[in-house]
């Protein structure tokens, strides 16, 4: 089964895996906006929009 969810900048359904855990960050596949999951329900995820941050993901 996977969790459902839309994304809050452009309310593009989005599906989930079901290993969806929270505070996991994922992209949208319709506007590219980087989304944290705030909370796992049942059936449903909640997503925000994960902060930008100065990171540096490569090595
Ligand atoms: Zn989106």
């Amino acid at each position: 089964m996977t969790y459902q969810a839309n994304c809050p900048i452009c309310q593009a359904e989005i599906n989930l895996a079901s290993d969806t855990q929270e505070s996991e960050v994922i992209t949208c596949s319709d506007c590219q906006s980087r989304l944290v999951v705030d909370k796992v329900d049942m059936d449903r995820v909640d997503l925000s929009q994960a902060p930008e941050v100065e990171e540096d993901w490569g090595e």
